[in-house]
């Protein structure tokens, strides 16, 4: 593909916040966005060139989206199977690919790519029954984290089992639904790393991050980490196998375990820009967004190095009310989402708190 001259418009499936900041990314170089979600309203709506209000499926709406875009990517990696068909049969170039797509969709598929690429994780099985789940806990030893295949995000649809007959049990309680059985990993930290190919097949990994989750959301990223050398390579290698492994275009987070010895154990892959990426928005000679575009454009990846020490925190539900605070604060960098309605748990606004290397 010959890189998208500025002027070009790039479609996106998903108009969160990972949307909109992608949407302002690919403004700063003079591209425009289409953007497709079902929300009137959805925080990328208003940044926008255009908003296609039209479930993702929709035949019509992928058909605009062909017509208008040199390129169509996603914010979320649940993108149903059916509209990327479509869009490929309509000869628009999709990045990231298909095929990374329904990797990570599936945690048993993923897990066995990545084992196949050479990135280790915690041993796992697949149980499609509760005898299964029970087999494979014995298996695993007892103490395991059971996550439905498919369709978990942010903590829900895993439950740990302490021996065979809770894993029967918590299979059920997940709705029956097909598992995997996973091995528990004794991290002591976890990580990410968030990395791009680009078209001509460069692969550029940013310096890792340090997260925190609290009730299996994502609270606080802290990068660079403070990692050994040898972690840094581990991370940066896992990264390339992963990209080219699935001949991939785009921005991916990489969630990884560090085990007390420093080796690294892959948790999952989000075939998309990554929350645990915000800090380099105020950190990072390129942010992730910008990198995106520039990837799936078809354009020279920007350089990734650090450029200050940035701690990310995540406004969750009403802590949003705390931006006035925040504004007046020299050192944080405030993004704000626009979502009119502050719900429980819902990501408002994340603060990056800036500080020199
Ligand atoms: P996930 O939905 O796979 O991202 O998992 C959510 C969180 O659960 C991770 O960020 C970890 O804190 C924890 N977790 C996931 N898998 C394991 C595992 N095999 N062993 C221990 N903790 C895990």
């Amino acid at each position: 593909m010959t890189p998208l001259p500025p002027g070009s418009t790039i479609g996106i499936l998903g108009g969160g916040q990972l949307g909109r900041m992608l949407a302002l990314a690919a403004a700063r170089l003079g591209l425009d966005v289409m953007v497709l979600d079902p929300e009137p309203d959805c925080p990328a709506s208003r940044v926008s060139a255009r908003h296609v209000v039209a479930p993702y499926e929709d035949p019509e709406a992928l058909a605009a989206l062909a017509a208008a875009c040199g390129v169509v990517t996603v914010e979320f990696e649940n993108v149903p199977a059916l509209a990327l068909e479509t869009l490929a049969g309509l000869g628009v170039p999709v990045a990231p690919g298909p095929r990374a797509l329904a990797v990570a969709q599936d945690r048993v598929d993923e897990k066995t790519f990545l084992n196949g690429a050479g990135a280790p994780t915690v041993a796992f099985a697949p149980a499609a029954s509760a005898p299964e789940a029970a087999r494979a806990a014995e298996v695993l030893g007892g103490r395991v984290l059971i996550k439905t295949r498919r369709e978990g995000y942010d903590g829900k649809g895993q439950a740990w089992a302490r021996s065979a007959d809770e894993a029967a049990a918590v299979f059920d309680a997940l709705g029956g639904r097909p598992v995997i059985v996973e091995a528990p990993a004794a991290f002591r930290r976890e990580l990410s790393v968030i990395a791009a190919r680009g078209r001509d097949g460069a692969v550029a990994a940013f310096p890792l991050a340090e997260n925190v989750h609290e009730n299996g959301i994502l609270r606080r990223s802290t990068a660079p980490a403070a990692v050994s050398p040898a972690t840094a390579r581990q991370a940066a290698e896992i990264a390339r196998r992963v990209l080219e492994g699935l001949d991939y275009v785009g921005v991916a987070g990489i969630e990884l375990f560090e085990l007390p010895d420093g080796a690294l154990l892959v948790n999952e892959i989000a075939p998309r820009v990554h929350n645990s990426g915000h800090w380099t928005q105020d950190g990072a000679a390129t942010d992730q967004f910008e990198q995106h575009i520039r990837a799936v454009a078809g354009w020279p990846l920007g350089p990734v190095e650090a450029t200050a020490r940035v701690e990310m925190t995540n406004l969750l539900g009403d802590e949003v009310g705390q931006w006035r605070a925040l504004a007046a604060d020299p050192a944080c960098r405030l993004h704000l989402y626009g979502k009119r309605e502050a719900r429980a748990g819902r990501k408002m606004a994340h603060v990056n708190r800036v500080s020199p290397l």
